[in-house]
């Protein structure tokens, strides 16, 4: 069985994570979104809130799961036998980034594998904090986050 592991913080999750989740189950068999608890970053919404955003956002693909972890991602993996990692790529500006990330997974366990997904051209610019930035002025979110997030960011941000 091939199963995916997608990290992340999704802090929220946009229109942009759940395509690149949607793409991915065309291609695997169980894909696992792992929203990351770092206790260095302060998030807007708790992990709870996170998970149950993505779970309600995902509940049509019943080759979804939403979890958390905390810790070393490779650790996890093992925890779980997964060894496929999916993420997303939006500019040459992720790529650094991902690069380091993958190969320092792969030096931590060889078995481990990291996948890029290209975003798709309309969520190229989208990412959590530029869309938090707009829902905090009141801005129009309807085309770049699933309707229950929508909700929870103008809860988040009322006035
Ligand atoms: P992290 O803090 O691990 O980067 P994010 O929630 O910001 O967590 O992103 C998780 C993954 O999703 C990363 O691989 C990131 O590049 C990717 N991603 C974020 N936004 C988009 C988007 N609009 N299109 C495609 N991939 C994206």
């Amino acid at each position: 069985m091939k199963i995916f592991v997608y990290p992340g913080s999704f802090d929220p999750a946009t229109k942009g994570h759940i395509d690149i989740i949607e793409r991915a189950t065309n291609i695997c068999d169980k894909l696992i979104v792992a929203i990351l608890v770092n206790n260095n970053k302060k998030p807007t919404f708790s992990v709870e809130e996170r998970e149950k955003q993505l779970k309600e956002a995902l509940k049509g693909n019943s080759k979804v799961e939403v979890t958390s972890f905390s810790g070393l991602l490779v650790d996890f993996m093992k925890e779980i036998n997964a060894t496929i990692v999916i993420r997303g790529l939006r500019a040459v500006s992720d790529f650094e980034v991902e690069f380091q990330l993958a190969l320092l997974n792969k030096n931590q366990n060889p078995d481990i594998e990291t996948l890029f997904m290209i975003t798709s051209p309309e969520y190229l610019y989208l990412s959590s904090s530029m869309i938090k930035e707009i829902a905090m002025y009141n801005g129009n979110i309807d085309s770049y986050v699933p309707k229950c997030i929508k909700e929870a960011l103008e809860k988040k941000y009322v006035k």
